[in-house]
């Protein structure tokens, strides 16, 4: 599979770097984590986090990894169209009007619980459809419960469904506190009395999953048939951890200077007049907005940017489309490029998260689809 080169021009507004070399790395961190016997299931969903969902997908396809899990059939069937090949877990509820389209994309559907089950069970299918099923250990959001046990069984004998595999959700794997461990170590207690009953009475569970990022670095040996990395593939890690990992951000969002000005000490900046200058400065427009992803209320909370390799703060509100930045004392002209969020301390996703009040995944995700993306191989 050719991955093609995304080209972004000198004339580029806002966009996503992303670096191929740093995410084979970190692919390589997990991996000495994981036992042998445990594969990697790459979590790609909402785009890979803002990464891109398609040129991810392949990179690591190109690397070696064989399985991939979405949040929806849309995105399973995006990526079976771009030429996937690799196995591909819906980790959400498909509605099952949809159920056909699992089959003809040969993708894989989560069971949510026994009423998911029983109503594919009755459907007229033109094939069985691959599943894995999933059983709620505490995370009390998708999956049968544990305790349950008749249920699964029977979801393992009817009909339609071509069982796969089994898994379970960790709620709080990223917490080191003493009753948080206590639970998660129940949630996976219960999990494998699960599978042991169901093994001990002739049941082919098939493959077996648990961990997301933070069970990978908290929970590290536990025995899977796969791990279900997400954020730290990315390399960001903004959670507490026994395993300490290095990992090598994998995105970096930049814009360009649009405009440099002198004003005067008392001028007001940006929408609101929240930023009064309290004396003369020299500003740089940047275009990059909260459209583009940037949340607004980074504004006025002495956000920094990188430019030319210098700190710069981001002064006044931060408007849809643009947002102004101090350069007072930096050597900044029109075109110059300005990092966002990148490998530097200040710019780090979980540093930029943390001042908007959210948590990496969500900024990463949530970064905007007017931004191109470039694609570095080194
Ligand atoms: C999103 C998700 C993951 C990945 O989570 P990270 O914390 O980003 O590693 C794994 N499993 C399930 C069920 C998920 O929804």
């Amino acid at each position: 599979m050719v991955i093609e080169k995304e080209k972004t021009s000198l004339s580029s507004r806002a966009w996503i770097e992303i670096n191929v070399e740093n995410l084979i790395y970190n692919i390589k961190q997990i991996e000495n984590i994981i036992s042998k016997d445990t594969k990697i299931m790459a979590v790609v969903k909402a785009n890979a986090y803002g990464h891109g969902m398609i040129t991810i997908s392949k990179i690591l396809e190109e690397y070696g990894i064989n399985d991939f899990a979405v949040a929806t059939i849309e995105e399973g069937i995006t990526l079976r169209k771009n030429g996937l090949k690799g196995n591909i877990l819906i980790l959400g509820y498909t509605d099952l009007s949809k159920i056909e389209d699992i089959i003809k994309y040969n993708l894989i559907q989560t069971i949510v619980d026994y009423e998911y089950a029983y109503k594919l069970s009755t459907l007229n299918l033109s094939k069985k459809v691959k599943v894995h099923i999933k059983i709620n250990t505490g995370m009390n959001r998708l999956g049968e419960s544990y305790k349950n046990i008749d249920s699964i069984k029977k979801i393992y004998k009817f009909k339609n469904l071509n069982i796969l595999g089994i898994y379970t959700h960790l709620s709080t794997p990223d917490s080191l506190l003493k009753e948080d461990i206590k639970f998660t170590q129940n949630q996976i207690n219960n999990f494998y009395t699960l599978i042991n009953i169901l093994k001990t009475e002739g049941y082919n569970v098939g493959k077996i999953h648990i961990q997301s990022s933070y069970g990978i670095l908290n929970y590290s040996n536990l025995k899977c048939d796969y791990v279900r990395p997400g954020i730290i593939m990315y390399g960001v890690c903004s959670g507490n951890t026994r395993i300490k990992i290095n990992l090598k951000p994998v995105l970096s969002l930049k814009a360009k200077v649009t405009s440099i000005k002198y004003i005067d000490k008392n001028e007001s900046v940006s929408y609101g007049r929240k930023y009064i200058t309290n004396k003369n400065i020299k500003i740089a427009t940047v275009s990059i907005g909260y459209v583009d992803g940037i949340p607004r209320n980074l504004s006025l909370k002495n956000t920094k940017v990188l430019i030319n390799n210098h700190y710069a703060l981001i002064i006044g509100r931060i408007c849809m489309d643009q947002l102004i930045i101090d350069v007072s004392n930096l050597n900044v002209k029109v075109g110059d490029v300005v990092t966002l969020i990148g490998d530097k301390y200040y710019i780090r996703a979980n540093l930029i998260a943390k001042k908007a009040g959210t948590i990496p995944n969500e900024l990463l995700s949530r970064l905007g689809n007017r931004l191109e993306y470039k694609i570095i191989f080194k």
